[in-house]
């Protein structure tokens, strides 16, 4: 019988001739269960987070390699189940649409060895503006979510789409699932939030439980794709992994596999099929708290096992003086998000940029800031292209004293400009003048493409 600890004291007592001086000898001692460990069927190397069904063959290159080839455990979240998109094979629409496309989805994903996916409650929102999907999405609940999947899937590695506005889809879906999964990188490893996601559950082998028994992850790099139409701009950014790439298992390259995959997504085939198939992954390196370099391999310098809890550098308020232009809407919402968040840096390199929304229309919001002590009169002077309309004017605005006038400004690109993706972009430009104030000036780069998604 294996003597245990206290008995052991006891006889050390007694030999000693100290018995009298030995209050504990001859309880009963009870060894406490052994705690189960964390569940490992859902540990995860890398968590994929996209919006709609069919995201994920935005990064199929990398994550059949991962998957396939390098022994990696993938898991997915989608934040909708695409209820709003089209159907290239049916008449079902709306929900019935989800029920399909969740299928598509879990079929496509199995064909890369990838079978712990997770769908959120986000409406599909088919437009441009990050706020208004994050709104559709109901952010907070996506949010803890998120937290939550983080600790129980433990990943090394997290793959969203780039937050930032970009020429291309540029769907609002797309970049809210990136804002909340940038959001969710940050909190994950923070024990005060969503604290009750980690209490240790009272009598976690009985039912009723209180307390969800999960506890806090940091993962160690974070990494984002973009969806915009121009990929070229985004190489050097981070890996990039290549469609002719030849399968270590399968011994074809990726883009057959990436046919086979895209092959299950019946309901979302695409024209331009083909050249999804073979288009390149470019990621962009957008945090790592392991010694990499940019380019490198996602796996690079990343070893197994918990890493200390890094903060964001957090909300900053502008240092602002006098009278002051900047752009608005989901601009402004990123300069803000982005520094909070640490990634603005790596993302400078996404400089101001627009296409056009349906029928040739552009929508730009403006902030005229005003951090004088004074009220002040403040004249919007445009410089435009030729033929955009309304024709460029000089327009007053009155601004309070330490206050911001969100200015709303609906252009229409000349009409014998077709939409032509090869074009330059057109540069408009915005700036203010006011009485005793600075000027300022902002410049949007437009190209004249539209890619079915309102803006
Ligand atoms: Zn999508």
């Amino acid at each position: 019988m294996r003597l245990r600890l206290r008995d052991a004291a006891c006889a050390v007592w007694m030999v000693c001739g100290l018995v009298a001086a030995a209050p504990m000898c001859g309880q009963a001692v009870e060894h406490a269960p052994a705690l189960p460990r964390p569940d490992d069927r859902y540990k995860a190397d890398v968590l994929l987070m996209v919006a709609h069904p069919d995201d994920d063959t935005g990064v199929l290159n990398y994550i059949t390699r991962a998957s396939l080839d390098e022994g990696k455990r993938v898991a997915v979240i989608f934040t909708t189940r695409g209820n709003s998109g089209g159907n290239a094979i049916g008449m079902e629409q709306g929900k019935a649409m989800s029920d399909e496309r969740e299928m598509e989805a879990r079929r496509s994903l199995a064909l890369s060895g990838i079978t712990n996916v997770w769908f959120l409650h986000g409406t599909d929102t088919a437009t441009q503006d990050v706020l208004h999907s994050l709104e559709t999405l109901g952010h907070g609940e996506a949010l803890e979510e998120t937290v939550r999947l983080i600790r129980l899937t433990r990943p090394e590695v997290v793959l969203t789409w780039m937050p930032g506005y970009v020429v291309g889809e540029n769907h609002g879906d797309h970049q809210a699932s990136g804002v909340v999964a940038t959001e969710a990188f940050d909190l994950a490893g923070d024990p005060t939030k969503f604290a009750e996601q980690m209490d240790a559950p009272r009598r976690y082998f009985d039912i009723n439980n209180y307390g969800e028994g999960l506890h806090p992850w940091q993962p160690k790099k974070l990494y984002y794709v973009s969806d915009a139409s121009h990929q070229a701009f985004l190489e050097h950014h981070g890996p990039k992994y290549l469609a002719s790439d030849v399968s270590r298992t399968k011994g074809v390259p990726y883009a057959t596999l990436n046919k086979a995959a895209w092959d299950q997504y019946a309901t979302q085939t695409d024209p331009e099929l083909d050249y999804y198939v073979h288009m390149p992954d470019y990621l962009i390196l957008a945090k790592s708290y392991v010694r990499s370099t940019t380019e490198a391999d996602v796996w690079d310098g990343i070893t197994p096992g918990p890493i200390a809890y890094r903060s964001a550098p957090g909300y900053q308020p502008p240092t602002r003086s006098g009278v002051s232009l900047e752009l608005g809407g989901p601009w402004a919402f990123y300069r803000e998000f982005q520094e909070a968040h640490g990634v603005l840096s790596v993302l400078r390199f996404v400089a101001p940029q627009a296409a056009l929304s349906s029928y040739r229309d552009l929508w730009v919001p403006l902030l005229l800031h005003n951090d004088t002590d004074e009220a002040r009169d403040l004249t919007l002077q445009a410089t435009l292209p030729d033929g955009w309309t309304p024709a460029a004017k000089d327009t007053v605005y009155h601004v309070e004293a330490h206050a911001t006038y969100p200015a709303q400004m609906f252009l229409k690109a000349p009409a014998e400009k077709a939409s032509d993706k090869d074009a330059p972009p057109q540069r408009l430009r915005w700036s203010i003048a006011g009485a005793g104030g600075s000027s300022g000036e902002v410049t949007l780069a437009v190209t004249l493409e539209y890619n079915g998604v309102p803006q």
